[in-house]
């Protein structure tokens, strides 16, 4: 192969982010011809609508005037792995101390580091179905193959340990679980978390738990398999935890996440991040600091105005007949558009041909996996007004014949 490894070339392109391009050609040509176009309504993408706070991006700015900004260690500076392991005791209730903590480029490259330490060439992973577009490509680029696991609606999105053990074979070597959950926004319960944790434990898999939205939790509680452990357990185990500071924070374009895990383990991970990008950039990791040390305020609300647009859509959906779930955290929903499929129309024409009737753009349910087919996921992190000319625009054009 001349362009490189064949499986990685073949993967579809990202569908999310050519439908935002699209969706801005679009207004442009409308610009360009005088045509009026109803206002575009954005809810494809999970990008906050706020602007990262004011002392975060001082201390950045801090940072670059008064600081060497030198190489720095691959796991990152200690003051900031110190900051975070008492964030992760405060949050997500269990406690570790800076050497089980390595900071890495977002969430993604937390994963993508962390994956690339365990898993080989031809490794099974159970990944949820429906789950982030990204864990296809990061699994790719391990050579690893992604055995999917459903999320059925008619079990509330949760994953089903009885479906999982029946998926097991002699390559199985990781499991990944996501909640608060991208793109259902479903929480997992404890004593759900506990059986996924024994699951793991039983079959000698790594458990890599993803909790980029740790912090965005309506109803139930946010719980991390890690705090079901003793520190010994921790220690010894295979448990991965990934955070990242982009959702809870609104730092999406500062790249900046975290790996929590056994110490052991984290020596090859740090190995990759090492081999990977050297470090973090200290004026990103100075931002971090300032995000964990100032006022918490913001995080609450962000949280409370994702609370308010996940009851604003509730109640559209509601009032027009299309409800079905209600998300318990992070700031996405779907919304099933069966009605409108059929043998010739699918999901991807479905958002090509919404965009170009109603101006609103959303993320067609198949990039998320195969148990999505038939949905469309909107993200709550957009405007109130976006969100409520979204949902009628959707609404219609599903019940349009
Ligand atoms: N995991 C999930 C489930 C996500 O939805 C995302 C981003 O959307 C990430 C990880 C990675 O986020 P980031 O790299 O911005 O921290």
């Amino acid at each position: 192969m001349r362009f490189g490894k064949q499986y990685l070339y073949d993967l579809p392109p990202n569908d999310i982010i050519k439908l935002g391009a699209l969706a801005q050609q679009l207004q442009q040509e409308a610009q360009t011809s005088g045509e009026q176009l109803p206002p575009l309504a954005r809810l494809q993408i999970g990008e906050p609508i706020f602007s990262t706070p004011e002392h975060i991006r001082l201390a950045a700015i801090e940072a670059i005037e008064h600081e060497p900004i030198t190489y720095g260690p691959p796991d990152g500076w200690h003051w900031l792995r110190e900051l975070l392991a008492e964030k992760v005791e405060r949050v997500d209730g269990y406690s570790v101390t800076p050497e089980h903590i390595a900071v890495a480029v977002g969430g993604t490259g937390a994963i993508q580091a962390s994956l690339t330490a365990t898993v080989s060439v031809g490794d099974e992973v159970l990944i949820p179905d429906p789950h982030w577009p990204q864990y296809i490509v990061q699994l790719a680029a391990c050579g690893a193959i992604g055995v999917p696991y459903s999320l059925d609606p008619e079990n509330e999105w949760l994953p089903d340990v009885t479906q999982l053990e029946k998926l097991v074979t002699s390559r199985t070597r990781l499991l990944i679980v996501n909640s608060p959950n991208n793109p259902t926004g479903v929480v997992i319960s404890p004593q759900l978390m506990h059986d996924l944790l024994n699951f793991a434990n039983r079959y000698g898999l790594y458990l890599l738990s993803d909790e980029c939205y740790d912090q965005i939790i309506f109803e139930r509680k946010h719980v991390s398999p890690a705090s079901m452990l003793s520190r010994e357990e921790f220690e010894s185990g295979r448990c991965i935890c990934i955070y990242s500071f982009s959702k809870t924070y609104a730092m999406t374009g500062w790249r900046l996440g975290y790996i929590v895990a056994g110490t052991q383990l984290m020596k090859t991970i740090i190995h990759v991040l090492d081999g990977s990008y050297a470090n973090v950039s200290t004026i990103i990791q100075r931002a971090g600091a300032a995000a964990l040390t100032g006022s918490q305020e913001c995080v609450t609300e962000m949280c409370g105005a994702y609370h308010r647009r996940r009851d604003l859509a509730i109640d559209v959906l509601k009032s027009l007949g299309r409800y079905a779930y209600t998300p318990q955290g992070a700031f996405y929903l779907l919304i099933n558009v069966s009605d409108k499929m059929s043998q010739s129309y699918n999901v991807g024409q479905f958002v090509l041909d919404l965009l170009k009737k109603h101006n609103v753009v959303v993320a067609p349910g198949n990039v998320f996996g195969s148990m999505t087919g038939k949905y469309v996921r909107i993200s709550l992190a957009a405007s109130e007004e976006e969100i409520e000319r979204g949902l009628r625009g959707i609404c219609e054009f599903a019940s349009s014949g």
